[in-house]
């Protein structure tokens, strides 16, 4: 689940003053999408807090947009995200390009391939990942030169 925040530092304080965040909890600097990310698991759920670094970013856009932080959107882990997808096109959904890589449906980000709905469930905006087996991440990283 990823939130959009103003200051992931700052949310993620709060996060570990009411609930049990694991103590060695870190916020990362993503250079391609120009966010800061604070990511935990409460509950066996991955959590993101996210902070755009730029005016226009994704995160900060949003919160504008709306006028307020909160749940960004949901992304699902699939074991096929080609079938994902079929599913959902065939039950009207349209695919969101991917801002940080401008790219529409499937593509590699480096945890697995992910794409995006313009569609939403409940207000929430829709992610699928299917995560890479430990060959396709090799794959990945060597391509990327990691
Ligand atoms: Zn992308």
């Amino acid at each position: 689940m990823a939130f959009g925040v103003k200051d992931a530092a700052k949310a993620l304080e709060a996060y570990a003053r009411f609930l049990h965040v694991p103590s060695d909890t870190t916020i990362e600097f993503f250079p391609k999408s120009k966010n800061r990310v604070a990511l935990f698991y409460l509950g066996g759920i991955e959590y993101q807090l996210c902070e755009s670094t730029v005016p226009d970013g994704r995160f900060a856009t949003w919160i504008d947009e709306r006028g307020s932080e909160g749940l960004h959107h949901i992304c699902y882990e699939v074991d096929d995200i080609d079938a994902a997808l079929a599913h959902a096109e065939a039950q009207g959904a349209t695919l969101r390009i991917c801002q940080a890589c401008q790219v529409v449906g499937s593509h590699p980000h480096p945890e697995g391939w992910v794409a995006f709905l313009d569609d939403e469930a409940g207000g929430i905006e829709i992610e699928f990942m299917q995560v890479y087996t430990e060959e396709q991440l090799k794959e990945y990283e060597d391509f990327k030169g990691i």
